[in-house]
């Protein structure tokens, strides 16, 4: 994989989402273990090498948010590095710096989905565990969700030898939620099996003990 250049860069704007940030590792049907590694933070607003007013996404760590608190509505300012592989990392920028706060938001907490009030400790989400949930719906519905998730996802295409690379979206949340979809199954291949599809069987194991209203 072809690496790039990395730059730092400075960024300011809105928050429009907060998210965990995860790495999810898929083997067959046999595995999917999902890995929290801090937040993904949406922003509406200016970072260099994009248009003004753009939307763009900043990696930030749990230490960072125990500090700083972001919440959707904020007005926040900081530095962060491009990516060095693409295909590896959904945010536009990580390894943020100098997070500020320069205006806080109004909000009031929430008491329905979307749940827009604070995101909970990475352990929150670890325990909860997460299904897979349909790409349109984290867009259109839920994207200001803190239960919501894009992950970042390596294949074991080939034991060893070789992996591939794609984004997914997933719902730690209620599994009432009436926004809820699964959306189409998954295929996960493998070399010289092109068949398995992953159609939510994974869900019910990593989310078991879970009730419905949890
Ligand atoms: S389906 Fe999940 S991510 Fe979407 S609003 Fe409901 S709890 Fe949030």
């Amino acid at each position: 994989m072809q690496a790039q250049e990395q730059k730092k860069i400075k960024f300011s704007g809105t928050v429009i989402s907060v998210q965990p940030r995860s790495n999810v590792w898929r083997y067959r049907l046999d595995n999917r273990n999902h890995g929290t590694t801090g937040y993904n933070i949406f922003i509406r607003g200016n970072a260099e090498g994009k248009e003004p007013d753009s939307e763009f996404v900043v990696a930030i760590s749990e230490n960072n948010q125990k500090k700083v608190h972001f919440r959707i509505g904020d007005e926040i300012t900081g530095t962060a590095w491009t990516k060095k592989y693409d295909k590896l990392e959904y945010a536009d920028y990580y390894r943020a710096g100098a997070l500020k706060k320069i205006s806080e938001s109004n909000a009031k907490e929430c008491s329905k989905a979307p749940w827009t009030d604070e995101v909970p400790e990475l352990s929150v989400y670890d325990q909860r565990g997460c299904r897979m949930l349909d790409a349109r719906t984290w867009k259109s519905k839920c994207f200001t969700c803190k239960w919501a998730n894009m992950a970042n996802v390596a294949i074991e295409y080939d034991w060893g030898v070789s992996q591939r690379f794609r984004f997914e979206t997933f719902c730690y949340g209620p599994k009432n939620c009436v926004f809820y979809k699964m959306g189409k199954p998954r295929a996960v291949p493998y070399k010289g099996d092109d068949s398995s599809y992953d159609d939510g069987c994974l869900d019910e194991m990593l989310t078991y003990g879970r009730d419905d209203e949890e």
